[in-house]
């Protein structure tokens, strides 16, 4: 069946390989890469159900990373959390 495929996808002019797709893959994330190179790179997920998937993963993993760090930058904040606040309110009480 891959093979079958593999054959396929070599008839089709300016299909790009697999392996192109995959080292394609950062810059097209990154939105870098060239309109040309753009085009091809969307025929082939569109026909490349493999590398569909593999990107959907991809995109998952970037957006999961940058959300990861925008967290962190809200995890330190300026002044004191709420809760230590709090804390301190509350051994002054005591
Ligand atoms: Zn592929």
């Amino acid at each position: 069946m891959r093979a079958l495929k593999g054959a396929m996808m070599r008839n089709i002019p300016l299909m790009m390989t697999c392996q192109e797709f995959d080292s394609s893959m950062h810059d097209y994330v990154e939105r870098s890469l060239p309109p040309g190179e753009r085009r091809r790179f969307r025929l082939h997920i569109t026909l490349c159900r493999e590398c569909r998937t593999y990107l959907e993963d991809y995109e998952m993993t970037v957006l999961l990373g940058k959300a990861a760090f925008s967290e962190q930058e809200v995890l330190q904040p300026s002044s004191p959390p709420e809760r230590v606040v709090r804390a301190i309110l509350n051994a002054r009480r005591g």
